[in-house]
Formats: structure tokens, sequence, C-alpha cells
């Protein structure tokens, strides 16, 4: 079974499908460090990020790893938040990444969260949930996380929402078929649960 969460930036999809995968047994797939790993591997190494996706390989579980390199941490500065939202734009980057995600969710039960994951690599995913917050809330858990001022993540975060939009990616509106869970306000457990729970309603549709 495919769970598929999409959502804008802050919106808490890495806690909460972490979290989900962990209650189910599923396994959890972060796309967006696909991405970040790729945006990291082309500034480090000066090759094309197209070419870095087609030719190296990025392996997401408990590590985040490029060529067996562990990148793990280095993805996650607001540097690569930049570099990888703009990789992201780039057909080719987003063509051989959307076809390793769709390698792997072939078999398997899978919580795999991101942007186009109910629209592009996985439109039959039997659960399909939109993730959002409003944006005031988001910029206030990212800066919360990182120590920063909220007025300028929020800035920030709302020149990558606008970048963020294109190439079948859900950010500002559910995808058809998705469940809309807006977490502002309520705490990661109650999320999960509400998750949880909308995926055992399709098992027990599925029999
Ligand atoms: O979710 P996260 O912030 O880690 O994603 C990093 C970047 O990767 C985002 O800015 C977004 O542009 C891109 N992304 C994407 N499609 C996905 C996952 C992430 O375009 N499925």
């Amino acid at each position: 079974m495919v769970v598929a969460i999409d959502g804008p930036a802050g919106a808490g999809k890495s806690s909460v499908a972490r979290a989900v995968a962990g209650a189910l047994g599923f396994t959890y797939l972060d796309t967006g460090a696909m991405y970040r790993a790729v945006a990291l591997a082309a500034r480090d190494s000066g090759v094309s990020a197209a070419d870095v996706a087609r030719r190296v390989r990025i392996a997401v579980g408990d590590r985040v790893t490029v060529d067996g390199r562990d990148v793990t941490e280095d993805i996650r500065t607001p540097e690569i938040s930049e570099v990888a939202s703009v990789a992201a734009a780039d057909p080719a980057v987003r063509a051989a990444l959307v076809e390793e995600q769709r390698r792997l969710l072939r078999s398997g039960d899978w919580v795999a969260e991101g942007r186009d994951i109910a629209t592009v690599v996985a439109p039959d995913a039997e659960v399909k949930v939109f993730l959002t917050a409003s944006p005031e809330e988001r910029a206030r858990r990212r800066a919360e996380q990182l120590g920063a001022d909220p007025a300028r993540i929020l800035a920030e975060q709302r020149l990558r929402d606008e970048r963020d939009v294109g190439h079948g990616r859900s950010t500002l509106g559910a995808a058809p078929g998705a469940v809309e869970v807006d977490t502002t306000g309520l705490s990661l457990d109650e999320v999960v649960d509400r998750v949880a729970s909308l995926v055992r309603d399709a098992a027990g549709a599925r029999g």
C-alpha cells in the first residue's frame, strides 16, 4: 500500500509521515531529501543537477547518502533549501527522481512525502493526504526549529511557495481525491491519529 502525503514547506509533512510510517510498520520515503541531496551534490561537484540526478546513487533511509557519502545533516541548511527548490524546477531532475521514486514504491508498504506524490509519482496511492497549515503557523514552526526570525522565515517561505508550484506539484491546494488535513493548532499526535485512521479505513475497504 502507498500513503501519499503532499503539502507546502513547513506543514509538518516529515514529522507526520515518519510517525505514521512508524505506527503502521510502513517504510517512510522523504522525496524532498532526494531533491536536497541532488542540489548539494551538484553544488559540491560543479556538475549540473540534471546530470547528478541521472548518475549518482541517492539513498534516503534513516541516513541520507549520495554515492555512499552521508549528507543527512548537510542537506538541512537554509542554503540547501534554496538550491533544492531551484533544482526541483528542472524537468530533467524531476524525471530522474520520479522514476527512482516509482521504482521504490512498486513493492511494499510506504508512506511517501513530497509535493507531487498523489499527482505524479503515485496517482494510484490508496490514501492521499494534503497536509497544510496557515503560512504564519508554518513559518513559526520553521523559525522555532532553526532558531531564526519568524518574519524573515515567512518572507523566504513566500518565495519558496511561489517557486514550488508547477510540474504537477500540489502545494497550494489538495489534489483530486486527497483528504485535506489542516494542522494549524493540532498536535503531532492528533494529526498522526487522523492520518492513521484514514489508512485503516482504506485497508478495511480493500478487505
Ligand atoms: O520538503 P523539502 O523542503 O525537503 O523539499 C525540498 C525542495 O524539494 C522543495 O523546495 C521542493 O521544491 C522540492 N520538492 C519537490 N517535489 C517533491 C519533494 C520536494 O519539488 N516531491
